[in-house]
């Protein structure tokens, strides 16, 4: 008989928490798993499964505008928010189900509440039971940074509202330079939505290479997107006819909804981690070692708490890999680098591994190729609208380090370049490879251009 209630209670039933419950329990450990909210958590719930719909309900209007060039000719078409909600909280209800059985089918209890670290080995329920567990790990995630300084901040909704927001407003302003804050605005845009995208810096998607930051910053300013760049919120005020939005340089911008989208903070407070010994970072975040081990022995972190990489995959791994090595008698650590991500704009972009700043950075010296070109479709529906292709390579080993898209399935085919990156593909690799054509992505085994770094 063990001294504990359970070998594993994980706090947080999203990404990394019930990839963590799931496996551990399958190596035999008796595992909880506790949820305040909803299981599956951000991804599932308001994050990226949600988002991935409202993106796709966006790009009908592209469908619309570009079958004319095919020869297509189209009645009235209309669009109902209400319809796209009830259908996408189905489709997350579904997921959510899915979530909960995968962690009773290996045996995990799912609890419904609340949990907090009580001491070493100990959790508080929100029912006040306290229980026991030989390991605790935490993955409570992160959340939406909120802003409260300014006057009207009590007006502003974060991502998470979108999702249940009961009419498409009519004209938005979108705070925020980060992934989340371009996907939202683009939504909004491609619904038809009048939106400003309010930003502090002079360009969005800071650490993305610069190619893409330029380019999807011209794409989204053709779709009609007003981007007020290098400006801050002063303050948001209601008005007869929706609200005033207020800069700091003085303009002042009419809307019915203000999204703020600043950023967000790991989820931290009031866990109780003092009281187990488990420290924080500056910005709140769980400090682990490479086993994902908080600085209190036996509680570990995974996912958005620990802010590392913050995207789904990631936490997943992690939580996998903290499995593995706890209960799996198999020591695993998670390789960070060389992590494909996207961003779900309309056009979308997507990059594995470095970009060229990064790679000068770290003192490559580098070619780079790069393409930029009208896609086939585009030539015929008549679209403005260009792709980039580019490719960072290592001049001394011939290695790919970072390839880098901004176009139509941007994020379908990095995923699969990501593969050779892994792999170690060198620029003859690459260009050894045959084309598949007609296809946008044939143009990375084809380029031949060589540019300098600027
Ligand atoms: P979460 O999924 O946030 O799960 C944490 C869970 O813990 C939550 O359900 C929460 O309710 C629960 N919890 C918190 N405190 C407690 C407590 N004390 N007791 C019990 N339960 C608690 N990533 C991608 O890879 N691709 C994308 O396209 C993408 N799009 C995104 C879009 C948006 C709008 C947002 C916000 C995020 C997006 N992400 C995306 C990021 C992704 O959602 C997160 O990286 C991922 O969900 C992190 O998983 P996690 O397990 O660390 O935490």
């Amino acid at each position: 008989m063990s001294a504990f209630d359970y070998d594993l209670f994980v706090i947080g039933g999203g990404s990394g928490g019930v990839r963590a419950g799931r496996i551990a329990a399958g190596y035999g450990a008796k595992v909880a798993v506790a949820e305040a909210d909803r299981f599956g958590g951000t991804c599932v719930i308001r994050g990226c499964v949600p988002k991935k719909l409202l993106v796709y309900a966006s790009r009908f209007a592209d469908e619309f505008e570009d079958a004319r060039g095919f020869g297509w000719s189209l009645g009235d078409v209309r669009f109902d928010w209400a319809t796209l909600i009830a259908n996408k909280n189905r489709e997350v209800a579904r997921i959510e189900g899915v979530y909960q059985s995968v962690l009773a089918s290996r045996g995990a209890e799912t609890l419904q509440t609340r949990a907090v670290l009580d001491g070493p080995g100990a959790v508080r329920l929100a029912d006040g039971r306290r229980v026991t567990a030989r390991v605790i790990l935490i993955a409570t995630g992160g959340m939406p940074a909120i802003r409260h300084d300014v006057p009207g901040a009590d007006l502003l909704i974060t991502s998470n509202d979108v999702f249940e927001l009961k009419a498409l407003p009519r004209r938005i302003v979108v705070l925020g330079g980060g992934y989340i804050a371009v996907e939202f605005a683009s939504m909004f845009a491609g619904l038809g939505v009048e939106t400003t995208l309010v930003h502090r810096g002079e360009k969005v998607l800071r650490g993305f290479d610069e190619d893409l930051r330029d380019g999807i910053m011209e794409a989204l300013r053709k779709r009609g997107i007003r981007l007020v760049m290098g400006e801050t919120l002063a303050s948001v005020v209601r008005t007869g006819e929706g609200l005033a939005v207020a800069l700091a340089g003085g303009a002042t911008i009419a809307a019915d909804t203000v999204l703020s989208a600043v950023g967000r903070v790991p989820n931290t407070e009031g866990l109780g981690l003092a009281s187990a010994g488990v420290r924080t970072g500056e910005r709140g975040e769980i400090i682990v070692d490479s086993y994902s081990e908080t600085t209190a022995p036996g509680v570990y972190a995974v996912g958005d708490v620990t802010d590392r990489v913050n995207l789904t995959p990631v936490a997943i791994r992690e939580g996998h890999a903290f499995a593995d090595t706890v209960f799996g008698k198999t020591p695993t650590q998670v390789d960070h680098s060389q992590i494909p991500s996207a961003v779900f704009t309309t056009p979308e972009l997507a990059t594995v591994g470095l970009s060229e700043q990064a790679a000068l950075a770290m003192g490559h010296t580098i070619d780079l190729y790069k393409s930029w070109f009208r896609p086939m479709r585009n030539i015929v529906s008549g679209r403005d609208e260009r792709t980039l292709m580019k490719l960072v390579v290592d001049r001394g080993t011939g290695r790919v380090l970072g390839c880098h898209i901004l176009g139509p399935d941007a994020a379908e085919i990095v995923q699969t370049a990501a593969i050779a990156l892994k792999l170690g593909a060198t620029k003859a690799d690459f260009d050894a490879t045959v084309a598949l054509h007609p296809s946008a992505a044939e143009e990375l085994v084809t380029l031949r251009e060589k540019w300098t770094a600027s």
